[in-house]
């Protein structure tokens, strides 16, 4: 069955079930199919012929979800943007992906109005297999973000797997939507979700960012399905209520996208103890994860925890420098083999042919992942590169780099991590700019920096401190020693 009739048919099945609440805001699943299919026939119509990507902005709002249906719907892949990327960036977007068109809330209800005279659109537009289905902006190491291409047989290979493994009840479950959909984390609970006749219970940026009302969402919620990064999970635990109490129905942790703590799922095990806890791992380049395992009580008693088995019919090695897998057990680069992998990078044949290749015949990506596999059991340990996470949010630290040196007056910029139990905390940028600031001008010159960087960068990119020196030190061969800077960084810090 197409994906688009998977999601479909539960606006027959359960028209009155809330397929999506936000903000005390509710649509049904009738609303969700009828509105979609309205947008659809009017995008059919405003674009004929045409199959270009179409940008969705916005937020947590009920039309994300019209929009996102309504594109593929219509043909058209769809680039999520959420309003959290300041417009440079945004408009950069928009330019890579050649979007035929920007679709925002008050577009789509004007297009797609609830309660309109439903047009259905015409099957045969909508994508296929090996159409890309969405594309998702990742941070890029040179400033430049890159799109991801994600097909819709990779989607429908995620989603499968998921259905499977997860045991999901038919119209029967609340997810937690944390992750804004610009991320591909989003695609975890929204398609869960979709194609079980599940309500997407969506929390913004507003509530997170006020635990009074994040609290009052989640205790009025009914969610059996967690979905989010570890680090949210942690910050709620703080909350002594963020328990059964308070969230009776949870009955599943499901986490991807950055190291879950041991202590975060000993926490979950305490408050939560008949709900299970899930780690997967994967990148938004092989369809949001492509490992999982249940964490026990048991195995959480190892720290690292493992991020799990490789999803049934795609591979999960590690290669050596000699591009060839390392014996059992041993260190290498994490690969990824199988129907989930995307095709590359959106109008980046650069970017894809140097992390895209063919394993056996099929679509392989290398992740830039450290990693080790015991038994058939994937631990994660650590990137090879300047790719980091910082609460959940992929950072290329290249990217943050090139868009501060791009700011007049700055020299040279290197940015580092500031770790805590090999967690990283937040970012530190070492500056030496034209004229290096006295010291009692620092204060003035960091917030000139960062008033110019918001302007480019979303504010997790920002860096929360800055050093500033008269010259970055270099190594023998030129390069700035970011060695050197770590150390002085971890003196710093003593
Ligand atoms: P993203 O594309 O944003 O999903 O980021 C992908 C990267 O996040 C991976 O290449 C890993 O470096 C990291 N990652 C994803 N899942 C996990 C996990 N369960 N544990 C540790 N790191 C993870």
């Amino acid at each position: 069955m197409h994906l688009l009739d998977q999601i479909d048919e539960w606006g027959r099945k359960a028209p009155d079930r809330p397929a999506h609440i936000s903000s005390g805001r509710s649509m049904s699943w009738s609303e969700l199919v009828n509105r979609s299919d309205l947008l659809a026939s009017k995008l059919a119509a405003l674009l004929p012929g045409n199959r270009a990507p179409i940008a969705v902005v916005g937020h947590k709002e009920p039309e994300m979800l019209v929009g996102f249906l309504g594109c593929v719907k219509s043909g058209h892949p769809y680039v999520p943007i959420d309003v959290s990327i300041p417009p440079e960036r945004r408009e950069r977007i928009i330019t890579i992906a050649a979007a035929a068109l920007v679709l925002d809330a008050a577009k789509i209800t004007e297009l797609a109005p609830a309660g309109a005279t439903v047009v259905r659109p015409d099957p045969a537009l909508r994508v296929g297999d090996a159409d890309p289905y969405y594309i998702i902006f990742t941070s890029g190491s040179t400033g430049e973000p890159k799109g991801v291409v994600i097909t819709l047989a990779c989607l429908q290979s995620f989603v499968d797997w998921t259905l499977d493994e997860q045991k999901i009840a038919e119209a029967g479950e609340v997810f937690l939507n944390q992750a804004p959909f610009s991320f591909d984390l989003s695609v975890m609970d929204l398609y869960a979700s979709l194609t079980t006749g599940g309500t997407l219970f969506s929390i913004t940026r507003d509530e997170i960012g006020n635990l009074r009302k994040l609290f009052a969402a989640l205790a009025v919620s009914g969610i059996t399905f967690w979905v989010s990064t570890p680090s949210f999970a942690q910050m709620c635990l703080v909350e002594k209520r963020f328990s059964t109490g308070m969230m009776p129905a949870m009955r599943t942790f499901w986490f991807c996208g950055e190291t879950l703590p041991a202590d975060v799922a000993a926490g979950l095990f305490d408050r939560f103890p008949l709900a299970q806890v899930w780690n997967t791992y994967g990148p938004t380049e092989a369809t949001v994860a492509t490992t999982s395992v249940l964490i026990d009580p048991v195995l959480a008693r190892q720290s690292p925890l493992p991020v799990g088995y490789a999803k049934p019919g795609t591979a999960v090695v590690c290669l050596g420098e000699d591009e060839k897998c390392v014996p059992k057990g041993e260190r290498g680069e994490i690969v990824i083999a199988g129907p989930n992998v995307s095709p590359g990078y959106l109008a980046r044949p650069d970017l894809t042919a140097n992390a895209f290749f063919k394993l056996d015949g099929v679509n392989a990506y290398r992740t830039g992942d450290w990693g080790r596999i015991k038994n058939g059991l994937v631990f994660f340990e650590g990137r090879m590169d300047a790719q980091i996470k910082l609460h959940g949010y992929r950072i290329e630290l290249g990217d943050v780099e090139a868009n501060l040196r791009a700011i007049r007056g700055v020299y040279d910029a290197v940015i580092l991590a500031d770790m805590k139990n090999q967690i990283a905390t937040s970012l530190v940028a070492f500056v030496a700019l034209a004229e290096k600031p006295a010291g009692d001008q620092e204060f003035n010159a960091a917030l000139a920096l960062k008033e110019e960087l918001a302007k480019k960068l979303p504010s997790y990119m920002i860096p929360r401190t800055f050093v500033f020196l008269e010259s970055l030190p270099m190594t023998p061969n030129g390069k700035a020693d970011r060695r050197k800077l770590a150390e002085f960084l971890q003196r710093e810090r003593a």
